[in-house]
Protein backbone atom coordinates (compact mmCIF):
# COMPACT_ATOMS: atom_id res chain seq x y z
CA UNK A 1 0.00 0.00 0.00
CA UNK A 2 2.09 3.17 -1.05
CA UNK A 3 -0.94 5.80 -1.78
CA UNK A 4 -1.63 8.16 1.26
CA UNK A 5 -5.35 7.56 1.58
CA UNK A 6 -7.18 8.19 4.87
CA UNK A 7 -7.74 5.38 6.70
CA UNK A 8 -3.84 3.85 5.23
CA UNK A 9 -1.75 2.16 7.86
CA UNK A 10 1.40 3.85 6.17
CA UNK A 11 1.74 7.83 5.23
CA UNK A 12 4.17 8.92 2.47
CA UNK A 13 6.02 12.44 2.37
CA UNK A 14 5.43 14.64 -0.22
CA UNK A 15 8.95 16.35 1.48
CA UNK A 16 11.89 15.11 -0.63
CA UNK A 17 9.23 12.86 -3.21
CA UNK A 18 10.94 15.19 -6.02
CA UNK A 19 13.91 13.58 -5.49
CA UNK A 20 11.89 10.51 -6.69
CA UNK A 21 11.52 11.83 -10.48
CA UNK A 22 15.10 12.21 -10.48
CA UNK A 23 16.02 8.54 -9.43
CA UNK A 24 17.88 10.22 -6.19
CA UNK A 25 15.33 8.34 -3.94
CA UNK A 26 13.20 5.75 -3.74
CA UNK A 27 9.22 6.08 -2.64
CA UNK A 28 10.18 3.59 0.22
CA UNK A 29 12.23 5.82 1.91
CA UNK A 30 9.40 8.43 2.54
CA UNK A 31 6.78 5.86 3.63
CA UNK A 32 6.82 5.74 7.64
CA UNK A 33 4.11 3.93 9.93
CA UNK A 34 2.59 4.95 12.41
CA UNK A 35 4.39 3.20 15.66
CA UNK A 36 6.44 5.98 16.34
CA UNK A 37 3.18 7.67 17.54
CA UNK A 38 1.60 4.02 19.62
CA UNK A 39 5.36 4.07 21.15
CA UNK A 40 3.77 7.68 22.97
CA UNK A 41 0.76 6.08 23.91
CA UNK A 42 -1.57 7.39 20.98
CA UNK A 43 -4.02 5.15 20.08
CA UNK A 44 -4.08 4.73 15.91
CA UNK A 45 -7.58 4.37 14.69
CA UNK A 46 -6.96 3.68 11.08
CA UNK A 47 -10.36 4.90 9.75
CA UNK A 48 -11.88 7.03 7.35
CA UNK A 49 -13.43 10.20 8.73
CA UNK A 50 -16.95 10.21 6.74
CA UNK A 51 -18.73 12.69 9.25
CA UNK A 52 -18.40 15.52 12.09
CA UNK A 53 -21.65 16.08 14.65
CA UNK A 54 -20.21 19.14 16.19
CA UNK A 55 -23.37 19.41 17.94
CA UNK A 56 -22.83 15.84 19.59
CA UNK A 57 -19.31 16.80 19.89
CA UNK A 58 -18.39 13.17 17.78
CA UNK A 59 -16.72 12.10 14.62
CA UNK A 60 -18.16 8.89 12.64
CA UNK A 61 -16.03 6.83 10.61
CA UNK A 62 -16.39 4.73 7.38
CA UNK A 63 -17.80 1.48 8.84
CA UNK A 64 -20.09 3.51 11.25
CA UNK A 65 -17.79 3.41 14.08
CA UNK A 66 -18.63 6.66 16.60
CA UNK A 67 -15.92 8.39 17.98
CA UNK A 68 -16.60 11.34 20.17
CA UNK A 69 -14.60 14.19 21.28
CA UNK A 70 -14.10 17.18 23.84
CA UNK A 71 -11.57 18.87 21.48
CA UNK A 72 -11.51 18.00 17.58
CA UNK A 73 -8.03 18.32 15.96
CA UNK A 74 -8.28 18.33 12.11
CA UNK A 75 -5.13 18.18 9.72
CA UNK A 76 -7.11 16.84 6.54
CA UNK A 77 -4.92 18.19 4.11
CA UNK A 78 -5.62 19.90 0.34
CA UNK A 79 -8.28 18.29 -2.80
CA UNK A 80 -7.86 19.20 -6.00
CA UNK A 81 -10.27 21.95 -8.57
CA UNK A 82 -9.68 19.56 -11.54
CA UNK A 83 -12.37 21.40 -13.63
CA UNK A 84 -10.54 24.38 -13.59
CA UNK A 85 -8.71 23.21 -16.76
CA UNK A 86 -11.35 22.10 -19.47
CA UNK A 87 -9.80 18.24 -20.18
CA UNK A 88 -8.52 17.84 -17.24
CA UNK A 89 -9.93 14.58 -14.25
CA UNK A 90 -9.02 12.67 -11.35
CA UNK A 91 -9.19 9.60 -13.53
CA UNK A 92 -5.94 11.22 -15.87
CA UNK A 93 -4.10 12.64 -12.63
CA UNK A 94 -4.37 8.58 -11.69
CA UNK A 95 -3.22 7.16 -14.65
CA UNK A 96 -1.57 9.86 -17.96
CA UNK A 97 -1.59 13.25 -16.26
CA UNK A 98 0.35 12.83 -12.74
CA UNK A 99 0.32 15.72 -10.53
CA UNK A 100 2.25 13.58 -7.68
CA UNK A 101 1.04 16.39 -5.46
CA UNK A 102 -0.09 13.92 -2.95
CA UNK A 103 3.01 11.57 -2.92
CA UNK A 104 2.60 8.04 -3.70
CA UNK A 105 1.42 5.64 -6.66
CA UNK A 106 1.43 9.33 -8.86
CA UNK A 107 4.93 9.35 -8.22
CA UNK A 108 6.04 6.81 -9.12
CA UNK A 109 3.85 6.54 -12.36
CA UNK A 110 5.32 10.24 -13.49
CA UNK A 111 8.71 9.05 -12.90
CA UNK A 112 8.51 5.59 -15.45
CA UNK A 113 6.66 8.12 -17.56
CA UNK A 114 9.78 10.37 -17.88
CA UNK A 115 12.53 7.03 -17.75
CA UNK A 116 10.19 6.46 -20.99
CA UNK A 117 9.92 10.06 -22.61
CA UNK A 118 13.32 9.58 -26.03
CA UNK A 119 16.05 12.06 -25.04
CA UNK A 120 15.07 15.33 -27.01
CA UNK A 121 11.47 15.05 -25.74
CA UNK A 122 9.80 17.64 -23.84
CA UNK A 123 8.64 17.28 -20.08
CA UNK A 124 6.22 20.08 -19.26
CA UNK A 125 4.75 21.38 -15.66
CA UNK A 126 1.74 23.63 -15.31
CA UNK A 127 1.87 25.06 -12.23
CA UNK A 128 -1.08 26.49 -10.21
CA UNK A 129 -2.50 29.99 -8.68
CA UNK A 130 -1.65 30.53 -5.23
CA UNK A 131 -2.28 29.59 -2.35
CA UNK A 132 -1.41 25.82 -3.04
CA UNK A 133 0.58 23.30 -1.00
CA UNK A 134 4.31 24.10 -0.93
CA UNK A 135 4.91 27.03 -3.19
CA UNK A 136 8.64 25.90 -4.15
CA UNK A 137 7.73 22.40 -4.96
CA UNK A 138 6.59 22.89 -8.74
CA UNK A 139 9.96 24.67 -9.26
CA UNK A 140 12.04 22.54 -7.33
CA UNK A 141 10.31 19.46 -9.09
CA UNK A 142 12.00 21.46 -12.61
CA UNK A 143 14.89 21.24 -11.22
CA UNK A 144 14.65 17.69 -10.19
CA UNK A 145 13.37 16.32 -13.36
CA UNK A 146 16.96 18.73 -15.08
CA UNK A 147 19.23 16.91 -12.80
CA UNK A 148 17.80 13.47 -14.32
CA UNK A 149 17.99 14.70 -17.87
CA UNK A 150 21.16 16.02 -17.96
CA UNK A 151 22.99 12.76 -16.95
CA UNK A 152 20.41 10.45 -18.72
CA UNK A 153 19.12 12.88 -21.34
CA UNK A 154 20.42 15.86 -22.35
CA UNK A 155 18.74 16.75 -25.46
CA UNK A 156 15.44 17.46 -23.42
CA UNK A 157 13.86 19.95 -21.89
CA UNK A 158 11.76 21.04 -19.04
CA UNK A 159 9.14 23.67 -19.45
CA UNK A 160 7.01 25.25 -16.65
CA UNK A 161 4.02 26.66 -17.86
CA UNK A 162 2.56 29.05 -15.09
CA UNK A 163 -0.44 30.97 -13.83
CA UNK A 164 1.47 33.29 -12.19
CA UNK A 165 4.23 36.25 -12.48
CA UNK A 166 6.33 35.53 -10.03
CA UNK A 167 7.35 32.43 -7.84
CA UNK A 168 8.41 31.56 -4.21
CA UNK A 169 12.46 31.82 -3.98
CA UNK A 170 12.72 32.99 -8.03
CA UNK A 171 15.80 34.56 -7.80
CA UNK A 172 17.53 31.55 -6.16
CA UNK A 173 15.69 28.67 -8.57
CA UNK A 174 16.60 30.81 -11.63
CA UNK A 175 20.42 31.20 -10.32
CA UNK A 176 20.27 27.26 -9.61
CA UNK A 177 18.72 26.61 -12.64
CA UNK A 178 21.41 28.59 -15.08
CA UNK A 179 24.37 27.13 -12.89
CA UNK A 180 23.84 23.39 -12.86
CA UNK A 181 21.23 23.05 -16.36
CA UNK A 182 22.23 26.07 -18.66
CA UNK A 183 18.66 26.48 -20.67
CA UNK A 184 17.25 22.97 -19.83
CA UNK A 185 14.65 24.69 -18.00
CA UNK A 186 12.10 27.51 -19.21
CA UNK A 187 9.94 28.85 -16.92
CA UNK A 188 6.68 30.77 -18.76
CA UNK A 189 4.82 33.64 -16.36
CA UNK A 190 1.20 34.00 -17.09
CA UNK A 191 2.12 37.24 -18.33
CA UNK A 192 4.21 35.53 -21.27
CA UNK A 193 1.53 33.11 -21.98
CA UNK A 194 2.25 30.53 -19.27
CA UNK A 195 -1.33 29.91 -18.02
CA UNK A 196 -2.96 26.89 -19.09
CA UNK A 197 -6.66 26.79 -19.86
CA UNK A 198 -6.93 23.10 -21.48
CA UNK A 199 -5.24 19.96 -22.25
CA UNK A 200 -5.81 17.27 -24.51
CA UNK A 201 -4.00 13.83 -23.17
CA UNK A 202 -4.84 11.88 -26.43
CA UNK A 203 -2.42 14.70 -28.47
CA UNK A 204 -0.85 15.87 -25.30
CA UNK A 205 -1.72 19.00 -26.18
CA UNK A 206 -1.67 22.17 -23.85
CA UNK A 207 -4.08 24.94 -24.88
CA UNK A 208 -2.09 28.23 -23.61
CA UNK A 209 -3.88 31.78 -23.49
CA UNK A 210 -1.70 32.78 -26.75
CA UNK A 211 -0.68 29.41 -27.76
CA UNK A 212 -0.89 25.55 -27.73
CA UNK A 213 2.57 23.65 -26.68
CA UNK A 214 2.98 19.86 -27.34
CA UNK A 215 5.16 17.90 -24.59
CA UNK A 216 5.89 13.90 -24.27
CA UNK A 217 5.38 14.51 -20.37
CA UNK A 218 2.81 16.18 -18.25
CA UNK A 219 2.52 17.20 -14.62
CA UNK A 220 -0.34 19.23 -14.23
CA UNK A 221 -0.44 20.37 -10.92
CA UNK A 222 -4.31 21.46 -9.95
CA UNK A 223 -5.86 24.09 -8.30
CA UNK A 224 -6.47 23.67 -4.73
CA UNK A 225 -8.13 23.90 -1.58
CA UNK A 226 -9.16 22.54 1.75
CA UNK A 227 -9.42 18.46 1.75
CA UNK A 228 -13.25 17.49 1.37
CA UNK A 229 -14.10 16.24 5.15
CA UNK A 230 -13.67 20.05 5.75
CA UNK A 231 -15.59 21.25 3.08
CA UNK A 232 -18.58 18.74 3.73
CA UNK A 233 -18.49 19.78 7.29
CA UNK A 234 -18.74 23.52 6.82
CA UNK A 235 -15.26 24.48 8.05
CA UNK A 236 -13.94 26.15 4.89
CA UNK A 237 -15.08 30.14 3.64
CA UNK A 238 -15.71 31.56 0.48
CA UNK A 239 -11.74 30.71 -0.12
CA UNK A 240 -12.31 27.27 0.40
CA UNK A 241 -9.80 27.20 2.75
CA UNK A 242 -10.25 26.89 6.63
CA UNK A 243 -10.72 30.49 9.05
CA UNK A 244 -8.87 29.77 12.17
CA UNK A 245 -8.08 32.04 14.95
CA UNK A 246 -4.25 32.12 15.05
CA UNK A 247 -3.66 31.70 18.37
CA UNK A 248 -5.68 28.62 18.96
CA UNK A 249 -6.33 27.20 15.87
CA UNK A 250 -9.63 26.70 16.52
CA UNK A 251 -12.29 26.65 13.76
CA UNK A 252 -14.01 30.26 13.71
CA UNK A 253 -17.07 28.41 12.36
CA UNK A 254 -16.84 25.70 15.36
CA UNK A 255 -14.81 26.54 18.59
CA UNK A 256 -14.20 23.45 19.64
CA UNK A 257 -12.82 21.95 16.27
CA UNK A 258 -9.53 22.93 15.36
CA UNK A 259 -7.68 22.67 12.12
CA UNK A 260 -4.20 22.80 11.14
CA UNK A 261 -1.89 22.24 8.02
CA UNK A 262 -2.10 22.66 4.77
CA UNK A 263 -6.22 22.94 5.39
CA UNK A 264 -6.17 26.39 6.74
CA UNK A 265 -5.78 29.97 6.17
CA UNK A 266 -3.05 31.30 8.36
CA UNK A 267 -2.01 35.09 7.49
CA UNK A 268 1.33 34.58 5.77
CA UNK A 269 2.16 31.41 6.88
CA UNK A 270 3.09 29.12 3.95
CA UNK A 271 1.27 25.57 3.34
CA UNK A 272 4.19 23.55 3.93
CA UNK A 273 5.13 20.36 6.44
CA UNK A 274 7.31 23.32 8.59
CA UNK A 275 3.92 25.70 8.71
CA UNK A 276 2.00 22.62 9.59
CA UNK A 277 4.31 21.38 12.39
CA UNK A 278 4.71 24.76 13.94
CA UNK A 279 0.38 25.31 13.93
CA UNK A 280 0.28 21.68 15.67
CA UNK A 281 2.45 22.61 18.65
CA UNK A 282 0.55 26.37 19.20
CA UNK A 283 -2.75 24.39 18.95
CA UNK A 284 -2.08 21.54 21.21
CA UNK A 285 -0.81 24.22 23.59
CA UNK A 286 -3.97 25.84 23.20
CA UNK A 287 -5.83 22.64 23.50
CA UNK A 288 -4.68 21.72 26.82
CA UNK A 289 -4.68 25.24 28.50
CA UNK A 290 -8.66 25.39 27.53
CA UNK A 291 -9.17 21.82 29.09
CA UNK A 292 -7.46 22.50 32.22
CA UNK A 293 -9.66 25.75 32.21
CA UNK A 294 -6.75 28.43 31.22
CA UNK A 295 -6.15 30.96 28.71
CA UNK A 296 -4.48 30.03 25.96
CA UNK A 297 -0.59 31.03 25.66
CA UNK A 298 0.86 33.72 23.38
CA UNK A 299 2.24 31.75 20.18
CA UNK A 300 5.52 34.45 18.90
C1 LIG B 1 6.30 17.86 -3.93
C2 LIG B 1 6.16 18.41 -2.54
C3 LIG B 1 7.28 18.73 -1.80
C4 LIG B 1 7.16 19.27 -0.53
N1 LIG B 1 8.30 19.59 0.16
C5 LIG B 1 8.20 20.18 1.38
C6 LIG B 1 9.37 20.53 2.12
O1 LIG B 1 10.50 20.32 1.65
N2 LIG B 1 9.21 21.12 3.33
C7 LIG B 1 7.98 21.36 3.88
O2 LIG B 1 7.90 21.90 4.98
N3 LIG B 1 6.85 21.02 3.21
C8 LIG B 1 6.93 20.44 1.98
N4 LIG B 1 5.79 20.07 1.30
C9 LIG B 1 4.47 20.40 1.87
C10 LIG B 1 3.98 19.36 2.88
O3 LIG B 1 3.91 18.08 2.29
C11 LIG B 1 2.58 19.74 3.37
O4 LIG B 1 2.56 21.10 3.72
C12 LIG B 1 2.17 18.90 4.57
O5 LIG B 1 2.09 17.55 4.19
C13 LIG B 1 0.84 19.39 5.14
O6 LIG B 1 0.42 18.54 6.16
P1 LIG B 1 -1.13 18.33 6.45
O7 LIG B 1 -1.18 17.50 7.70
O8 LIG B 1 -1.86 19.60 6.38
O9 LIG B 1 -1.68 17.47 5.21
P2 LIG B 1 -1.28 15.99 4.73
O10 LIG B 1 0.19 15.76 4.88
O11 LIG B 1 -1.89 15.82 3.38
O12 LIG B 1 -2.00 15.03 5.75
C14 LIG B 1 -3.39 14.93 5.79
C15 LIG B 1 -3.75 13.54 6.26
O13 LIG B 1 -5.13 13.50 6.57
C16 LIG B 1 -5.66 12.31 6.04
N5 LIG B 1 -7.10 12.51 5.83
C17 LIG B 1 -7.71 13.37 4.98
N6 LIG B 1 -9.04 13.24 5.06
C18 LIG B 1 -9.28 12.28 6.00
C19 LIG B 1 -10.47 11.68 6.52
N7 LIG B 1 -11.68 12.03 6.06
N8 LIG B 1 -10.35 10.71 7.47
C20 LIG B 1 -9.11 10.32 7.92
N9 LIG B 1 -7.95 10.85 7.44
C21 LIG B 1 -8.04 11.81 6.50
C22 LIG B 1 -4.89 12.11 4.74
O14 LIG B 1 -4.99 10.77 4.28
C23 LIG B 1 -3.49 12.48 5.19
O15 LIG B 1 -2.81 11.39 5.78
C24 LIG B 1 5.88 19.48 0.03
C25 LIG B 1 4.74 19.13 -0.71
C26 LIG B 1 4.88 18.61 -1.98
C27 LIG B 1 3.63 18.26 -2.77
Amino acid sequence: MDQDQPGNPVYVSCPLSNEVLSGERDIDNLTFDYRGLSRRGISMMGDEIVEIDSVKHAVVGKGGAVYNYDKLILAPGVSFDFGAIDGMSAELADTRIQHAWKAGAQTRLLRQQLKAMPDGGLCAIVATPNPFRCPPGPYERAAQIALYFSHHKPKSKVMIFDAKDAFSKQALFQAGWKEHYGDMIEWIPAAAGGEIEAIDADSMTLTGVVEDFHADVISLIPRQRAAELAFANGLTDASGWCPVDQQTFASTQHPDIHVIGDAVIAGEMPKSGYAANSQGKVCAMAVVAALNGQPAPAPS
